[in-house]
């Protein structure tokens, strides 16, 4: 039996959205396919805090990460790094052929305001790279503190992956001034994964129309161009964008404010559990992520057991930790669909595995 995921990423794909997504296929350069991208606009309005259209990438998050580099960037980027996905956007920056450097956190650390200030203040950068929920860590980064830092340098672009805080949390792109916000849909979204949602700032389309080789597959104003007829550049991933309007539809019957209020309550139901067990929590305290939970392996965890007797037993599967936290960090996600019951549910068989080890 697959095992149900409460791994962060991808997350457990409820049967209504795949139901959604076995939508006869349509033609996509036609008013069908113009009706089903102009629905989708007003819920991703929403999440994203923008009245920027919201463009929609057949890639998985990382083409769109490359890509806002390569539409952004001149010549010298800074890389926010706390993480597993936040360190890895230097080695894209590099192998993109910018000239790159960090800031450095310890992995569980929170990227400080001040640093990139200071920072910024030794000059040269042009484009700034930063996660708002590092997933490998659980850290949820100060979104509003560092955009106030990036603007107030004029010219020089944040580049924003909310992958698994988008619906969470608000993003409020407008009002912080973000250049481009990005989400692959596998995460908070619970859709399977292939297509990315990302919207553009004015400044950040007028900086992309100077820039060259910014290539066809991920260019801005490719995108912008087709956008204006309610369309894609490319053949777009049709059923995941059916299985979006339906997770849209599903956010709005809920309620963005409900929404945030569920994942608040059903992260807050497995820090609890941990607390119970001792755990402590990987990420500092005010900046832990809504979406999922970082523990540290305590040393009287045999934490491989844990994790296999609860795939095997019980069919859930919670993550042992990414990278090189493996082994000394779990990590349980509450993201997409998850309500306070099947928190409980996975909450009570965690209990039964470690009352039997
Ligand atoms: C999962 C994740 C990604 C991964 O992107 P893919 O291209 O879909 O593999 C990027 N950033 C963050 C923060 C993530 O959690």
């Amino acid at each position: 039996m697959t095992p149900k995921l409460f791994n962060p990423g991808p997350v457990d794909v409820s049967p209504e959205t795949f139901a959604a997504m076995s939508h006869t296929m349509i033609g996509h350069r036609g008013k069908d396919f113009e009706d089903l991208y102009a629905s989708l606009q007003p819920g991703l309005k929403e999440i994203f805090g923008t009245t920027r259209p919201v463009f929609l990438s057949t890639s998985s998050a990382w083409g769109v990460m490359e890509g806002a580099l390569r539409n952004l960037a001149r010549k010298k980027v800074l890389c926010l790094c706390c993480g597993a996905f936040s360190d890895k956007w230097i080695d894209v920056a590099k192998k993109c052929g910018y000239e790159a450097e960090a800031i450095q956190v310890e992995w569980g650390e929170a990227i400080d305001p001040e640093s990139v200030r200071a920072k910024l203040s030794e000059g040269g950068f042009d484009t700034v790279t930063f996660i708002h929920s590092e997933t490998s860590t659980g850290v949820l980064n100060d979104l509003e503190g560092i955009c106030a830092v990036v603007k107030s340098f004029p010219d020089t672009m944040l580049i924003v992956d909310s992958v698994s805080s988008l619906s969470t949390v608000d993003i409020d792109m407008d009002k912080h001034g973000i250049d481009v916000c990005l989400a692959g849909v596998q995460k908070a979204l619970a859709l399977p994964p292939g297509l990315c949602v990302f919207s553009v700032s004015e400044a950040a389309m007028e900086r992309a129309k100077n820039i060259p080789n910014r290539g066809y597959y991920f260019d801005f104003i490719e995108f912008a161009k087709n956008d204006a007829a309610n369309n894609t550049p490319t053949t777009p991933a049709l059923s995941l964008l059916f299985g979006l309007q339906y997770i849209l539809g599903e956010i709005a019957k809920e309620g963005f404010a409900a929404r945030k209020a569920r994942h608040a309550q059903t992260n807050a139901m497995i820090r609890a559990w941990g607390a119970k067990h001792g755990f402590p929590l990987f990420a500092p305290e005010g900046r832990r992520s809504f979406a999922l939970t970082c523990f540290a392996t305590p040393d009287t965890l045999d934490l491989s057991a844990f994790i296999k007797t609860l795939k095997m037993k019980h069919h859930f599967l919670i993550n042992g930790g990414y990278g090189k936290l493996q082994g000394t960090t779990f990590r349980i996600s509450n993201m997409g669909n998850e309500t306070e019951a099947t928190m409980q549910a996975l909450i009570d068989a965690m209990d039964s595995v470690l009352a039997s080890m």
